[in-house]
């Protein structure tokens, strides 16, 4: 697409069945509103007449059903129409979960029945994965139902920040601005972007977080007839491809969607043959994802990162609190890179549990990094423990004994300006302030 620098005051008529594609630019933020007729934003209907303020980089499009006059506000990187979209085969999709799920209302609460739909979105890096997840989980939200939303994309994911898996109820269509409220969502520290640094781990927490996820279903008919979407990671060679056939286990997927990849599609029909009562659906990718290179990519991270401690207003304060290294303990989890071999005695092997816990010297080679906070009481239950939200250390003193400046976000609001908990966890990842 040509990038257009247009900055006035516009407005774009569409027709039924196509779209209004927008990447915001860099710098300036875009707001938009809907003059007449209605239209969605993945999924989330906007109201008539109110502005909508976009921050700059965002990528969405404006889907109308039936036709609608749109007027924008600010520059764009790019903003085109389009009326060639798989809408309404994702629109198909959730018709049929829909089905599904009113049949798991209508069962009796103990019968297999009741389970309502489990979906998986599968597919290569920038195939519309969370996309399409954040629509089926808007448009079912818009029903009555409360869908879970699973977030399994450790480097890319939308509900909390990276290095994560998580998952957190949908009550409502998920704001096209805002995203995923951060409210209550069951997170699990992983610590790392990438799946290959300790696979086995992330295999760990995956079967925490479903194990979690489905104690809560046992007691609960109504969250357990609205089902789940799963969104996973677009790493789908090799070690990912195992990740994604362990997650379609662990999480006893029984809808798996398979976004803009053939032979990922027949891969998995493939292996899926033995169960039946798994359907396997292969989709188009819409034409208006936009890829991300690595960069981009580092970018978005960074983003969320700060989104996470500042909000999306940039709040300036966030909470900041000074710990002292008596009241903290923080592990890292594994041998991993960590541990090279020439650190070793002689003829000693590097211990290879992916669990194994580690105990870090605080000290200034924190700096920069992003700990968690684990809900544990005692450390072997650092591993299968949620965690209560992040900090990180923006200064380390090494006379006092004492880190200052980090910062905590209370995912859990009662434990406002205190740690919940004196284990931190901490993997690679980390930010640079910008
Ligand atoms: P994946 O989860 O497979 O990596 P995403 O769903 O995150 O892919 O999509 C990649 C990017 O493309 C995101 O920034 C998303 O907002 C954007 N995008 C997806 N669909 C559209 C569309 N129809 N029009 C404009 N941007 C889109």
């Amino acid at each position: 697409a040509v990038p257009s620098v247009a900055t006035a005051l516009r407005q774009v008529k569409l027709d039924k069945e196509s779209e209004l594609r927008v990447e915001v630019g860099p710098d300036t933020p875009l707001r938009l509103r809907l003059l007449t007729g209605s239209a969605e934003i993945f999924g989330t209907e906007i109201a008539p007449e109110i502005w909508l303020n976009f921050p700059p980089r965002l990528n969405f499009a404006v889907f109308t059903w039936y036709g609608a006059t749109i007027e924008i506000d600010g520059s764009t990187e790019t903003d085109y129409t389009a009326d060639e979209t798989p809408m309404i085969s994702y629109v198909n999709v959730h018709a049929v979960l829909e089905g599904r799920r009113n049949r798991a209302k209508a069962s009796s609460s103990d019968s297999d029945s009741s389970q309502g739909p489990r979906v998986i979105v599968v597919g290569p890096t920038d195939s519309g994965k969370s996309t399409l997840s954040r629509m089926l989980l808007s448009w079912s939200a818009k029903q009555g139902w409360k869908p879970t939303f699973v977030d399994l994309d450790i480097g890319q994911g939308s509900i909390t920040i990276p290095g994560c898996i998580a998952a957190t109820p949908v009550e409502m269509p998920i704001d096209p601005v805002e995203g995923i409220p951060l409210e209550m969502p069951l997170v699990y520290f992983y610590g790392h972007t990438t799946p290959s640094v300790n696979a086995d781990l992330y295999k760990v927490l995956v079967k925490e977080l479903a194990h979690t996820l489905e104690g809560q279903f046992a007691g609960n008919a109504e969250s357990r007839a609205a089902g789940m979407v799963i969104n996973t990671m677009g790493w789908i060679e090799g070690v990912g491809y195992k990740l994604l056939l362990h997650a379609i286990d662990t999480f006893n997927a029984n809808v798996v969607l398979v976004l803009g990849q053939e032979k990922l599609y027949s891969m998995i029909k493939n292996v899926l043959k033995k169960k039946p009562n798994v359907d396997v659906v292969k989709l188009q990718k819409s034409g208006g994802v936009v890829s991300r290179n690595t960069r981009v990519r580092q970018k978005a991270r960074s983003y969320r990162i700060r989104k996470y401690f500042y909000g999306l207003s940039n709040d300036p304060s966030p909470h900041s609190n000074i710990a002292n290294f008596s009241d903290l303990v923080v592990y890292r989890v594994g041998g991993g890179p960590q541990a090279p071999r020439s650190a070793l005695p002689i003829g000693a092997k590097p211990a290879a549990d992916p669990t194994r816990l580690v105990s870090v010297n605080i000290n200034r080679g924190l700096l920069h990094s992003v700990l968690a906070v684990s809900f544990a009481k005692e450390p072997d239950q650092i591993i299968s423990s949620n965690v209560a939200g992040f900090i990180y250390i923006t200064d380390i003193d090494i006379q006092r004994f004492e880190i200052s400046n980090f910062r905590l976000i209370a995912v859990y609001q009662k434990h406002k300006g205190q740690l919940p908990g004196k284990f931190l966890i901490v993997g690679t990842l980390t930010w640079i302030e910008t």
